[in-house]
């Protein structure tokens, strides 16, 4: 009987939540629990649902469209000119492929670049788009779900500790605070 780890392997890891689970690996749980079809994977396409099927032993199926339809791998791209520097496009990317600080332009990394497009809608300006990943010798190749996997656990990790940080700095500020009688 496969896990939800052997499930989850055969995933790309962009988290890019259109199977319409929050992430690969809750995706990954309902489809052990029999709660979701083995087609709703639009980054995977055909050549995940043939894995999946041969894993669960199931017929392979054309891709829901409900979810997407599957084309080629895309990059997003900033355009620094209209960039505002607000970082509300830092958070959201699952594998931390934007770089910028507060005030200052940002611009993504296209070798970690998954094309989840989930740093899009937080933009205020829409100064981010998709394109098609240049087929050039010179372009990074698209990064490989192992990859995606652990800078996702990096990325989750990260935040953790932020939470965590800003915990511990407000419950010590609320222990010095004076008290009134
Ligand atoms: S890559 Fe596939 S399985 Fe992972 S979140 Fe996106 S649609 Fe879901
Ligand atoms: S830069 Fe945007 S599209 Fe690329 S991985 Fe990050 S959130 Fe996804
Ligand atoms: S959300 Fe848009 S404007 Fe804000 S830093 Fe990111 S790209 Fe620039």
């Amino acid at each position: 009987m496969p896990s939800a780890d052997d499930i989850d392997a055969l995933l790309p890891q962009t988290q890019c939540t259109r199977c319409g689970y929050p992430g690969c690996r809750p995706y990954a749980e309902a489809m052990l629990r029999g709660e979701a079809g083995i087609n709703q994977c639009p980054p995977g396409g055909t050549a995940t649902i043939g894995a999946l099927a041969r894993l669960l032993h199931r017929e392979p199926l054309p891709l829901n469209p409900v979810h997407g339809v599957e084309g080629p791998p895309l990059v997003a791209l900033i355009d620094e000119d209209a960039c505002i520097g607000c970082a509300k496009c830092l958070p959201p990317c699952p594998v931390d492929a934007i770089l910028g600080s507060r005030k200052h332009l940002h611009t993504v990394l296209m070798a970690l670049c998954t094309g989840c497009e989930l740093c899009i809608a937080p933009c205020p300006v829409d100064c981010i788009v998709m394109a098609p990943r240049p087929p050039t010798p010179e372009t990074p190749p698209a990064p490989e779900p192992g990859a995606n996997r652990r800078r996702f656990a990096a990325h989750n990790a990260r935040i953790a500790r932020r939470a965590e940080e800003r915990a511990g700095l407000l419950a010590s500020r609320k222990r010095q605070a004076p008290t009134h009688p």
